[in-house]
């Protein structure tokens, strides 16, 4: 790379070692971070109407003359207030300004500008308080765009674009573009100078649209060469044989209260296959929550255990290691076969003896298996025998836990659980190494989940509903999502995530995509609304839970759920993954709109999980078209697969790369899916992902592609510890 864009972000003209500490909290240090450091959203300043036109309190641009002279005045304690008059064919404007007496100068009798910002009516008069404005002429047309730039202390969005100005140019005439030439003209391409000065100032939204699909396909592209460089799970030998008889495995099948389905036994084939060779297993069991992955994964404890090694099992939850351990260990203890629970929430004694236990070299006083949390790659715990390690959830943990485990476990056979079906093309890249048992069958007697989906208006006879299932013995589940308590100044912003379309000035709002939600309202609207619940219905027992509360809070609340001391349930996300509740026949979904449909599948799978005839009701708060027609996939369809290609098709693959990439990597200086996460059209990545595989078949270790290399390995250098 030209040493321009990797010299130190100090080396542009004003930025000294103030902003050098304020663009380090942004992850910025050198100047091609600050290339990289693209505006999260813009401002529609190209949207010009009239002041007749304005709805009161809404942003918009407007392109006003200047009729009055400045006048200031003092107000009290030293304030002063900048006023004067402005306007166009359709009315005049009252413009303000506080405290910015210097603007005195900067709006002379018959300049016109665009102003932008909220316009107020107060009886028949217009009012504009603080706009931004650029001097407007008709010759000079002003970009329609205005980028907002992601801030921290000490740095304004003037100060960001004009450091990032100071970049464009030479960006234009010195970058050099690591995407082979054939590559970037068959994908019909814009170049990434190009691209790079769109994304930052777009000249308008086509232009801004090529830019992304640019940028969007760069990521996918280093995206699937990193992890099909790095990541990777060795085949490696020396893996212990574990290989049981048909009478052994009996005794395991004979101690279950069902027969498996044939899906579960060819999966339980698979993994005993693997397991009784010393190259190591590497294989991914998916299928749809409900499906019964968690007795397989018992299965080939069993078998490790009964070869005279141990097998953990990682959950990415304390309650999901909960209830597996509460499901599992009766099981394992019927059998003889020791285990424990080892979470974030175990004592410190406890801990203790439980890493004494699964070292002890006697096989007598040792613990056969263990069932925990992230607590299982703490650096106490080591085994042994190590045989085999088995991740629920697989997708839930990052790069860096998936690389930890692997390495402390170098030699044992692992086995990963997902009920998150990923589409095809993103399972090719995310576990391209891993070979896949599918179980496609549903035990026996399992029930559709009657799906509707209604509005507002349907609140009472929702109530009634809850009444009615609890009246029966059942139990409710009722989610509510992420609020978005968008700040004054976000009103109006497109964010980069939306999508243009083709058109120029076509937006349209879709549900914000899980990384931009914060984690901080929702729990408001979990108890709110479950302190809401409560009042209509006094004589119901209900309950909240929400991820800010402390795990043993939680844990308290789910047990007691599960014990049907609970009726309903009210929760943030955090059930979504996992929990096993039968007695549960109804979930209810608020704001179903702001949900990915592969999300509402796993909540839907919550229930239908026992005799219960069971409902999932989608409760729409708003969202448009758009929104009613997603809905009405869940209403009709029941496959996870279907559903998880509808998701990637209309809310990009965020969704299934943000719980990856989001644990360290995207934060990291250069390896960002900025653009990516919310592409929506599949295709582009695909063919990224196509190009890149192609590129590693013929040349594992990019000799060939010395730009590519470096740019990867600058990225992970950079990245520093993420990948280890
Ligand atoms: P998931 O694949 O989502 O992890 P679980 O393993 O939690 O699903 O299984 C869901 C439920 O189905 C559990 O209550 C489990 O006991 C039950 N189950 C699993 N396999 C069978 C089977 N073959 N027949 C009947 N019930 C089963
Ligand atoms: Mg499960």
């Amino acid at each position: 790379m030209n040493t321009y864009f990797s010299a130190p972000i100090t080396s542009l003209s004003g930025v000294g070692e103030a902003r050098k500490k304020a663009y380090a909290r942004l992850g910025i240090y050198t100047i091609k971070d600050l290339l990289y450091h693209f505006p999260r959203a813009f401002e529609n300043r190209g949207d010009i109407r009239p002041l007749s036109d304005v709805q009161p309190g809404e942003k918009c641009a407007v392109v006003l003359t200047v009729s009055t002279e400045c006048r200031v005045s003092r107000i009290k304690r030293g304030m002063t207030l900048l006023k004067f008059r402005a306007f166009d064919d359709s009315g005049v404007c009252e413009i303000t300004f506080f405290n910015q007496e210097f603007l005195r100068s900067a709006f002379p009798l018959g300049a016109t500008f665009r102003f932008y910002g909220k316009v107020e009516k107060t009886g028949n008069r217009f009012t504009m308080t603080a706009p931004a404005y650029e001097p407007y002429t008709e010759t000079k047309a002003l970009p329609p765009l205005f980028s907002v730039y992601p801030l921290t202390e000490g740095l304004s969005q003037k100060i960001i674009s004009a450091n990032i100005a100071q970049i464009l140019p030479v960006a234009a005439a010195k970058l050099e573009d690591p995407l082979p030439e054939d590559i970037r003209t068959a994908e019909s391409l814009v170049t990434l100078p190009w691209a790079l000065k769109q994304i930052h100032c777009p000249d308008d939204y086509q232009s801004l649209h090529e830019a992304k699909r640019r940028l969007a396909f760069d990521e996918f592209f280093r995206f699937a060469l990193a992890l099909g460089t790095m990541g990777k799970t060795p085949r490696t030998t020396g893996a212990p044989v574990c290989a049981v008889s048909e009478e052994t495995m009996a005794e395991f099948l004979a101690a279950l209260p069902y027969e498996l389905t044939g899906a579960q036994a060819r999966a339980v084939a698979d993994i005993r296959k693997d397991m009784a060779t010393d190259t190591a297993m590497s294989r991914m069991m998916v299928g749809d929550v409900g499906c019964g992955k968690t007795v397989c994964a018992a299965a080939a404890m069993f078998v490790a255990v009964r070869s005279g090694r141990q097998a953990a099992l990682m959950a990415p939850t304390g309650i999901l290691a909960t209830q597996h351990a509460a499901d599992l260990l009766p099981l394992f203890d019927s059998l003889g076969i020791k285990g424990a629970l080892l979470t974030g929430h175990t004592t410190l004694a406890q801990k203790k003896k439980i890493y004494a236990a699964l070292t002890a070299e006697d096989p007598r006083e040792r613990l056969d298996v263990v069932i925990g949390t992230q607590a299982l790659l703490s650096e106490g715990v080591s085994f042994a025998a190590p045989g085999l390690v088995i991740t629920d959830e697989q997708h839930r943990f990052g790069v860096n836990q998936r690389a930890t485990l692997s390495e402390k476990n170098a030699h044992a056979h692992l086995l990963c659980m997902s009920a998150t079906p990923i589409p095809r093309s993103l399972a090719l890249v995310l576990y391209g190494d891993l070979d896949v048992s599918r179980i496609d069958e549903m035990p026996p007697g399992r029930q559709r989940v009657d799906t509707f989906v209604v509005d507002e208006s349907y609140r009472a006879r929702l109530d009634a509903f809850i009444r009615k299932n609890v009246g029966e013995g059942g139990q409710v589940y009722v989610v509510c999502p992420a609020v978005e308590e968008k700040p004054d100044e976000e009103e109006g912003l497109i964010p980069l995530w939306a999508d243009f379309g083709r058109e120029a000035g076509y937006y349209e709002q879709v549900a914000a995509p899980p990384w931009e939600q914060s984690s901080e309202p929702d729990m408001k609207a979990a108890v709110q609304f479950a302190q809401e619940l409560a009042a209509r219905m006094p004589d119901l027992r209900v309950a909240y839970v929400h991820g800010k509360m402390k795990t043993s809070e939680k844990d308290q609340v789910m047990g007691d759920f599960a014990k049907g001391e609970v009726q309903v349930l009210v929760s943030t996300t955090v059930i979504e993954v996992g929990v096993n509740v039968p007695n549960a026949c109804l979930m209810i979904v608020e704001n179903a709109e702001r949900f990915g449909l592969s999300q509402l599948h796993q909540l839907r799978g919550r229930v239908g999980r026992g005799q219960r005839k069971s409902y999932c009701i989608l409760v729409r708060a708003g969202g448009g078209d758009t929104a009613k027609a997603r809905l009405e996939v869940m209403r009709t369809t029941y496959d996870g697969y279907r559903i998880a290609e509808q998701d990637l098709s209309q809310r990009g693959p965020g969704d299934f790369l943000a719980p990856v990439s989001g644990a360290g990597i995207r934060q990291s200086g250069g390896f960002r899916l900025q653009v990516a996460e919310g592409w929506p059209d599949a295709s582009l990545m695909d063919h990224a992902f196509n190009h890149a595989r192609a590129i590693l078949a013929e040349d594992p270790e990019l000799e060939n592609y010395p730009e590519l290399k470096e740019e990867l390995e600058s990225t992970f250098s950079m990245a520093g510890d993420i990948l280890n």
